[in-house]
């Protein structure tokens, strides 16, 4: 194996074993999305560096440590995408698709961030991303929650993950709170790890973001956003919440859920597991009205979430997940030459008249009895046989691989009959 060349640490190859749980699961997703009438919009991997400065912000996890930035021939400065949000406001920026209109979209791609990889968190993962346009009020922020909701529900999961909620206000009421937030974190700088000393006055409200343990303490006991909305605000909170409640969807109030993030304002939500370790988010989300005048656009507004596809398989595998996509129907075996021409035929035939039917086409001959074993191995439910014999007779021997049913030989419009049931 020395020689042998291997995947990039942190960027993982799904397998054949793997795919059809992926499948699955996007298929949910898709037909979710689907009834809530939102459309998909599809977007580069690769972007202006530029773009993600500019709207992800230089003092973020991301754009000071994660990105995977290169320049091309041509001496220009781009990045793998390390999310949608940006990509695809910059899309419907570039193609005028936000004058006067409203939009609901989702993506569905890799995204790439030079992380420490452990479990659930990855250099390449996916993101399922949803974002919306155009829409002031609560209920659309109420809808994307209840969305994602809804996702949980299809793949039976809603018990086990919670809704964690909170609101930013507007850039005005957090620069009052950005100052009490520093003046508090003053108060006792020698308890701030390096990463939050360096953000004290550049970016404050990132420190509650913190998964430094030893700052538990003094992230908790500090002064709540939620003290310092406005009226206007906290009446968008409210309505958000109240629907939320007239639908039964819990949720817990968490006044450290920031999203450290200038263009983020009003509602912000997590849906979090205690079943990934550390890893708990699978979806987050928020409204970003600042970011599309801050991309140059008109001001306008916009609310989306982005979920953490590796972490939604992770907790349906720890869930017991035991979804089993069969990847074979039937097996055809061929015993001689003249039945490995016939077989073709036969294949074609039978693809012809059942489109739904998974046939695997033994290839490479071999005797009766290794095909067979290589019919059983496949997952089939049934080995068709046909050897010299049955082409001469225009028939075809079944056997049954999972039921004790005896063998039969049918003709070929019975054996359509049988493999239709
Ligand atoms: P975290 O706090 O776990 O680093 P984040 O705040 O960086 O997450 P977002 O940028 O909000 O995450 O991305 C949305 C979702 O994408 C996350 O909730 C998570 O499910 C998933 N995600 C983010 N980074 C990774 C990663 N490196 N590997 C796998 N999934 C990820
Ligand atoms: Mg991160």
């Amino acid at each position: 194996m020395a020689n042998t060349i291997q995947a990039i640490r942190g960027m993982h190859d799904v397998l054949p074993t793997q795919t059809p749980k992926w499948q699955f699961v996007e298929q949910q997703l898709r037909e979710v999305l689907a009834a809530y009438g939102y459309s998909e919009i599809r977007l580069p991997i690769v972007e202006k560096t530029e773009l993600f400065k500019r709207s992800i912000g230089e003092v973020t996890d991301i754009v000071e440590k994660e990105m995977y930035t290169f320049n091309d021939r041509n001496e220009d400065s781009l990045t793998l995408r390390p999310e949608g949000t940006a990509g695809c406001l910059r899309a419907c920026l570039e193609h005028g698709l936000l004058h006067n209109q409203v939009h609901r979209l989702w993506y569905y791609g890799q995204m790439f961030r030079y992380e420490r990889p452990q479990k659930g968190r990855y250099r390449q993962f996916i993101q399922l991303g949803v974002e919306t346009y155009g829409m002031a009020s609560a209920d659309i922020d109420a809808e994307l929650i209840l969305l994602s909701h809804r996702f949980w529900q299809r793949l039976g999961i809603q018990d086990k993950v919670e809704l964690q909620l909170n609101s930013l206000g507007t850039i005005e009421e957090r620069a009052v709170y950005r100052d009490k937030l520093i003046a508090y974190f003053e108060q006792q700088p020698e308890l701030l790890d390096e990463d939050s000393q360096r953000r004290l006055h550049k970016n404050p409200l990132r420190i509650l973001d913190t998964k430094n343990p030893a700052m538990k303490v003094l992230v908790e006991n500090a002064p709540s956003l939620i003290d310092f909305l406005g009226e206007e605000s906290k009446a968008h909170f409210e309505t958000l919440t109240s629907r939320l409640t007239a639908l039964n969807i819990a949720y817990t109030l968490n006044p450290r859920l920031v999203r450290g993030l200038d263009y983020y304002s009003k509602t912000v939500f997590e849906w979090v597991t205690t079943e990934l370790g550390s890893q708990g988010t699978i979806c987050a989300g928020g409204r970003y009205d600042g970011l599309i005048e801050q991309l140059g656009g008109k001001a306008n507004h916009a609310v989306g979430f982005a979920m953490g596809m590796e972490r939604l398989l992770l907790l349906l595998e720890a869930c017991g997940d035991t979804t089993a996509v069969k990847p074979v129907d039937a097996y055809l075996i061929l015993v001689g030459d003249v039945a490995e021409k016939a077989g073709l035929v036969l294949a074609e035939k039978l693809r012809d008249a059942l489109p739904q039917l998974k046939l695997q086409m033994h290839c490479g001959g071999g005797s009766f009895k290794s095909q067979f074993k290589k019919a059983d191995k496949s997952g089939a439910d049934y080995a068709l046989i046909l050897g010299e014999d049955e082409v001469n007779n225009e028939v075809v021997g079944v056997k049954f691989l999972r039921t004790q049913d005896e063998q039969q030989t049918l003709s070929s419009a019975e054996l359509i009959s049988l493999l239709n049931k």
